[in-house]
Order: structure tokens, then sequence, then C-alpha cells
């Protein structure tokens, strides 16, 4: 059987279809790159704002004219079954939650291209009332320490070192089953050879409970300086109208304790924009709070109501002013970013090549997990001192040191 891989989202989600057609491969199925030439096309979908599902609904129906499709992600448990047919299968949150009961610990890695990360637990403790990932996917359900460094084992030894670990929020994991993420990045940091750790995204209130041991475990050089940590708002009444759980202050003094502990470092948040009751003055808030943490890395989402969720009916504001406000923090972002990176410049870094890039050069990441690019093509996952000669907001140049 020939299967063709797509997927679409966050890591997590990634990561999931990732280690579901490993799974295929390593039964003895074949990977195409070509969805004209497979027999099966699995698809993982993302719903987190409508635009998205349109486009996932219109990718599978396309896929569908050629044959056989699975439908893998969020989708599926959104849908209600309304798109399922003679040529499209759904694979349901039950059968996704069966992975964090084992049914993909031991899958070999049969294709790397296709394999992205290791999620680490299923679901959230959370209940955001914006937020579809939570129907989607349910309660939390975590993957014992010993699963996650087994599967961390078989990566390393197929050659992949770099370790992403993947969640809808990584800091609340383990709250299920008397463990924690601390105690779960110190496991893996311990694992014997060279290699580098990305920690996925964590929720602000969860992070909060768990910082001082958590920046204890990425005291390892194995740990990444990045910390992804989504604050959505500056404004306290709008954390609550979306329910939360932490205050902007909670998010000011994650990223204080973080910079002070690590100077050179990554923080990576995001920002929800629009929302139902955003105004002018909340919006402010949004912005000091950005100018005062300093986060290099800001993705920011436009309010898109969603079905099931409580804010689905919700009045939103005025088009115009949410164009302006997303506008004015893509700009601040940029900002904040290009000043940064550009600090970079004239230092020696010494990077963790990841991937080749265009024109015979090389991509590689600091230990603030920056992107940097380099000329020539380099062993992947090996390391080399570069010296900084340029920067944009998103990445550094770099030449042989
Ligand atoms: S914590 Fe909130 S935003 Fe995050 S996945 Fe859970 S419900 Fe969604």
């Amino acid at each position: 059987m020939k299967i063709y891989v797509e997927s679409y989202g966050c890591t997590l989600n990634k990561s999931e279809i990732g280690l579901y057609a490993n799974k295929l491969l390593s039964e003895g199925a074949e990977l195409t790159s070509s969805p004209d030439d497979a027999d099966l096309r699995l698809i993982g979908t993302c719903v987190v704002i409508q635009h998205t599902e349109d486009r996932m609904l219109r990718r599978i129906s396309d896929l569908s004219t050629k044959g056989k499709v699975q439908v893998l992600g969020c989708l599926p448990s959104v849908s209600a079954g309304s798109i399922e047919s003679e040529n499209i299968q759904l694979l349901e949150r039950k059968d996704f939650r069966s992975y964090y009961k084992g049914s993909l610990d031991d899958v070999e890695i049969k294709e790397a291209s296709v394999f992205d990360g290791i999620p680490i637990n299923q679901g959230c403790t959370g209940s955001c009332n914006f937020c579809i990932s939570r129907v989607a996917r349910g309660s939390l359900l975590s993957r014992p320490i010993e699963k996650i460094t087994g599967q961390v084992l078989i990566q390393l030894n197929h050659g992949i070192r770099e370790i992403r670990l993947s969640s809808l929020d990584s800091a609340a994991y383990g709250v299920d089953i008397g463990t924690s993420l601390d105690r779960l990045v110190s496991a893996v940091s311990s694992l014997p050879g060279e290699f580098r750790i990305r920690v996925g995204m964590m929720e602000p209130g969860n992070t909060s409970r768990i910082l001082g041991p958590l920046l204890n475990a990425y005291s390892s050089s194995k740990v990444y300086k990045f910390l992804h940590v989504p604050v959505q708002s500056g404004d306290d009444r709008i954390l609550d109208a979306m329910n939360r759980g932490y205050h902007a202050e909670d998010f000011r003094s994650i990223a204080r304790e973080y910079r002070s502990r690590y100077p050179d470092s990554t923080l990576s948040t995001d920002i929800i924009t629009g929302y139902p009751c955003d105004d002018d003055e909340s919006f402010e808030r949004t912005v000091r709070m950005l100018v005062e943490t300093q986060p290099e890395i800001i993705n920011i989402t436009r309010f898109s109501p969603r079905p099931y969720t409580p804010d689905y009916n919700l009045k939103t504001p005025p088009t115009n002013s949410v164009k302006r406000w997303t506008a004015d923090i893509t700009r601040l972002h940029h900002e904040i970013a290009e000043e940064r990176m550009q600090k970079q410049v004239g230092t020696i870094r010494k990077i963790f090549i990841t991937e080749h890039g265009k024109n015979g050069s090389s991509v590689g990441r600091d230990n603030a997990y920056r992107p940097v690019a380099i000329p020539g093509i380099h062993d992947l996952y090996t390391f080399v001192d570069c010296e900084i000669v340029d920067a944009t907001y998103a990445y550094a140049i770099g030449k042989i040191a």
C-alpha cells in the first residue's frame, strides 16, 4: 500500500500524524510524495479558526477525487461525521486517545521526513471559552515518562537528534499521572548522546505552577532556551472573559523569572486580536505588556467564533478596529524581534544544523533556538561555530567562524 501524508496545524497534530504514518510504514506501507500515486491519503487536519476549517474541507474534497482519504487531527471530532463518504474515512478522537494509552509507543521511525516530534499528552486542563481544540481533543491524558523516553531513544537511534516534545499544554503534563513536565525534561536530557530538546507550548496557568523546577530542568545544555507561553491578551478583563484562569501579571512574572535565569533566550507567545469584548483600552494594555516582556515571537490570530464553544454567538468588535489592532501588534512584533535579533550581529554562536536550506545553504539553531542560515551544506545534527554577520526579525545570517 502506498501512502501520501499531509498535515496542518500545531506541532502536536503534526507529531501524531507523523507517528501514525510511521506505524503504517513499519507495517509495510510505502511513502509516496504524490497524492495521485497513493492508495491511501492521510490528512492531519486543524480547525482552530473557521478559515482553516474551510481550507481543510476543500483539500479533503480535492484529495477524495483521487481515491481513499483518511482524515486525522481535530476535524473528525467536530464534524460529527458530516463529511464521511465512500472515499473519506474519519479517525475519531477515541482512536487518537488510544495513542496515549500505548498503541504508538514502540513505533519504528521508517521515514524521518514525516516524523515531527513526540506527543507527550493529549488534551488539557483548561476550558477556554474560545477554544475548539478542547472540544476536539478532550481532557488531559499524559503518557508515562518511560514511554516517552523510550520513543526518544528510538528517534535518536534513527539519527534524528532534535527532540520536539509536543502538546496543547506541555505544562499540564503529568498532572493526571502524578508526575510533571520538569521531571520529563530532566529524564529526556539525561539520556546519553548529543542532541537538543525543544519543549512545546505551555499555558501560563500551569507554567506558573511548575516554573521553578522547570527552569532548573532547562539548565541542561541539551534544552533549547525557548519558552512558548500563549498569553492571548494583556488585559485581565479579557482574560477572565476568555476563562483563561490567569492574569497578565502571571505572564509578566514568568517572563521576568525566565529572562533573569536565561538572558540569552527566546520567548514566544500568542495574541488573539478582536476578542468579543476587546476595545482600545484592552489593546493598549496588551501592547504595554508586550513592550515590557519583549517576546521575540508573537503569533497573532484574529478571533474566529468556533462551534461548540461558549463564545460562538458573541458580538465581535468593529472590523476596522480589529484590522488596526492586528496591524499594530504585527508591527510591534517585527520591531521587537528585529531589535533583539540585531544584537546577535558580531557575536560567535555555536549552531546545531537541523536542516538544509536553499541555494546550497544550511540552517541551524543556536542555544536559544534562533534560526541561523549559513552558506554550504553541513552534516545534519552537527555543531558549527559561526559569526553572525546580519539579521532579520525572523532569522540570523552567519559565516563559518
Ligand atoms: S488550555 Fe485553553 S486554549 Fe489551550 S487547549 Fe485547553 S482549552 Fe484550548
